[in-house]
């Protein structure tokens, strides 16, 4: 749902470029291409709309314009430098993320869980484990562990937790969908938060949701078992979701703005 394409490997599908996939598109999308300007790849995506919308997502920064149909190249370039100092403006407040997942792990820094903040408390101890305590998450490390071994602890008990929402989540979505995936699992992904492969029946879910809200990451779960009714972002697609999930698209904001 949320990438970069040059990041989805071939087989997946490419989540917000349905003209990849072949076959069918949503109605309202005419053709997707892509220009470089200052050295970033955008995307632009030709509707049946009247005017230009550009935006900017989390957690890389990519960016995509929505324009009217047959806009002029010039033109659609144009409108973007217009707008660049918008974009290096809302980039710098998105790699807030990309900050927070080189941490240093050294205690009293920031870490986020279930969309809340902690500080993190780092304790010498022969066993390796972590423990929430209050508003500490309490990182058990052998004394002289590296910033590398810290981080290794800390994201697998990301991972374990995560995995442990998610199995209920994907119980919970594939029986309201009445769907069945074959195999999910969970990845460090660079630029996307979930991918679903209709054909393969196997989700990505991405290791950064350990840090996001719970109602965030349902969201995700639903939006990428809907896939496997729907490929496209199309009505289809969105109407699943709406009689689903009512209020999907507030989260899908809060999602993209909460920046951790
Ligand atoms: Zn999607």
């Amino acid at each position: 749902m949320i990438f970069a394409p040059f990041f989805v490997p071939f087989y997946f599908i490419s989540d917000t470029i349905p003209s990849m996939q072949g076959a069918t598109q949503p109605s309202s999308m005419i053709r997707m291409s892509t220009i470089c300007i200052n050295g970033c790849d955008i995307v632009v995506e030709e509707k049946n709309i009247k005017n230009m919308h550009l935006s900017v997502y989390p957690p890389e920064g990519r960016i995509h314009i929505s324009v009217p149909a047959q806009t002029n190249q010039d033109k659609i370039r144009l409108y973007i430098l217009q707008k660049w100092p918008w974009i290096v403006e809302k980039r710098n407040n998105l790699t807030r993320y990309t900050r927070q997942s080189a941490r240093q792990y050294v205690s009293g820094e920031e870490h986020f869980w279930r969309g809340k903040s902690y500080r993190l408390k780092v304790v010498p101890d022969k066993k390796s484990q972590v423990i929430v305590n209050g508003d500490y998450i309490e990182l058990y490390v052998r004394d002289g562990a590296t910033l590398k071994n810290k981080a290794h602890v800390l994201e697998s008990w990301y991972k374990a937790d995560l995995n442990r929402v998610l199995h209920d989540l994907v119980d919970k979505w594939q029986a309201k969908l009445h769907v069945q995936l074959d195999t999910w699992q969970i990845e460090k992904m660079a630029a996307r938060w979930g991918s679903c492969c209709k054909n393969k029946r196997k989700a990505l879910f991405n290791l950064e949701l350990a840090k996001k809200p719970y109602h965030c990451v349902e969201y995700v779960v639903a939006h990428e078992l809907a896939h496997l009714v729907e490929e496209n972002h199309n009505d289809k697609f969105q109407n699943i979701l709406f009689a689903n999930l009512p209020n999907w698209q507030s989260i899908r904001k809060e999602l993209n703005e909460f920046t951790i």
